[in-house]
């Protein structure tokens, strides 16, 4: 009989144009192929039935954990009874109608309406028209200049990979675009002037920014764009004080702020949103992931009163708000959203992600922060990140080609862990299911502290 593995690795070869995969290594297999074929908790197995503890959660999107029946089910019932119709022209479905209520009464203060998508790219490609469309409305037509930070990750399409602020994400696709400027990165492991403190250093980054919207001209700068926490950029915490004085900035110069919470909404930081655990007020703000826990794809932006009351007016000028998606807030993924979001409700895991998000690092630094090679054990909630340095007491790094961080992820997979090498750095990112228990917890720790003495023997 034919190994079902070895066919599909096959196909997989031959007809798979994979994402964020290296194409010709891949298509010749000279890389790793995995098929995945089931889920539970925070658990993944493949076709050959090996068995991996994900602890970064898919792309940091299965917050509940796999193989949640609550989910399936809901997505089955709505399948049966309507599986589509479309938002357009005042449509809607009970499960969508439902879900915008949710949202909101989980948002931030302040916020009033959400705009379906299906992906943290479209959605944030709905953010920059938005902001157009509002200042246009304003009679401000030059105020269209976006500014994104160095690290920032906000999507890979032809704006939303300008607003990213990572190489790879440009490199012969001819972004950034205009008008998308990047910033300063508040990534204090990494500043340049090491004799600064954490206040020094987000004073810093705000005086970077008020620099460059005075340089290009206030009436020029739209918004500002951020993660609360940098995410596919290294996982790095914003420094102290730094959210609040980058905020007084864009208030001086009116610039709207977006908060790009695809990675933290629902729960990741151990808070509902980000936003609420940073004290950042956000003018329009950027879902995906956990809205659905990733059981079905659906983004969305939530969109604060201020901003809705002048895209109202534009409206009632204008007409019919001309930008939609076929598939804007599909029945079958608001089914999924609801059920999810009351999962994680019933479960406790905003509270879970905190608590246990708190236990897993301390046990991670513990562990693995003494050695030579380890610069900087960081995060929050249940996010963590591990950064390796060649000299500790200088901070320098590894060539790039070395590949540590891949390494170590290929280390902690044979040991039955799933991390992340993330781009740009020799970086290993985590970010367990919100479900993850402190035992989970200790095989992960226990698996990354061998894979780390394995790679650095
Ligand atoms: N914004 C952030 C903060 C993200 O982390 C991501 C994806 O990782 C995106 C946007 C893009 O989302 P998607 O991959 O669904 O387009």
């Amino acid at each position: 009989m034919l190994d079902p593995s070895n066919e599909r690795t096959a196909w997989d070869r031959d007809y798979f144009f994979h994402p964020s995969t290296h194409m010709g290594m891949h298509a010749r297999g000279e890389t790793p192929t995995r098929v995945m074929a089931g889920g539970e908790g925070v658990y993944i197995t493949d076709v050959t039935g090996r068995k991996s503890l994900d602890a970064f959660a898919g792309l940091y999107c299965v917050n509940v954990g796999y193989g949640r029946q609550k989910i399936a089910d809901a997505i089955a019932a709505q399948a049966k009874d309507l599986a589509y119709y479309h938002a357009y022209v005042g449509h809607g479905t009970d499960a969508s109608i439902t879900l915008s209520k949710m949202i909101i009464d989980r948002a931030p203060a302040g916020m009033s309406k959400v705009y379906f998508g299906l992906s943290g790219s479209d959605a944030n490609e709905t953010n920059i028209k938005l902001i157009w469309y509002y200042n246009n409305v304003l009679g401000r037509p030059e105020k269209k200049k976006i500014i994104s930070r160095w690290r920032g990750y906000h999507g890979s399409g032809v704006m939303t990979g300008s607003l990213t602020g990572l190489h790879l994400f440009h490199n012969a696709f001819d972004l950034p675009r205009a008008p998308i400027l990047h910033t300063e990165a508040p990534y204090y492991f990494r500043r340049e002037d090491r004799s600064m403190s954490e206040e020094q250093f987000s004073q810093h980054c705000a005086d970077k920014l008020e620099e460059m919207i005075l340089a290009e001209g206030p009436d020029t700068i739209a918004a500002f764009i951020g993660e609360p926490i940098l995410g596919t950029g290294g996982i790095v915490p914003p420094p102290a004080g730094y959210w609040e004085k980058i905020q007084a900035v864009l208030k001086k110069y009116d610039v709207l702020l977006v908060a790009d919470e695809v990675v933290t909404g629902f729960g990741r930081l151990g808070t509902m949103f980000g936003s609420d655990h940073y004290g950042i007020k956000p003018d329009l703000i950027t879902i995906a992931k956990g809205l659905t826990s990733a059981y079905a794809p659906l983004s969305g932006v939530i969109v604060s009163d201020k901003v809705w009351q002048v895209l109202v007016k534009g409206s009632d000028e204008l007409g019919a708000i001309g930008h939609g998606w076929t598939y804007a807030a599909h029945p079958l993924c608001s089914a999924a959203g609801i059920a999810n979001l009351e999962l994680i409700d019933e479960l406790g895991l905003v509270e879970n992600a905190g608590s246990t998000g708190a236990y897993f690092r301390e046990q991670l630094t513990q562990a693995v922060g003494g050695h030579a090679n380890v610069g900087d054990v960081r995060g929050d909630g249940m996010l963590a990140a591990v950064e390796f340095v060649d000299d500790k007491d200088d901070r320098t790094f590894f060539d790039p080609a070395r590949k540590i961080g891949p390494q170590v992820a290929a280390a902690l997979l044979e040991r039955g862990v799933i991390g992340r090498a993330m781009p740009q750095g020799d970086i290993l990112g985590f970010a367990p299911p919100l479900c993850l228990t402190r035992e989970e917890a200790d095989i992960v720790v226990g698996a990354t502290e061998d894979a780390i003495r394995s790679v650095f023997a």
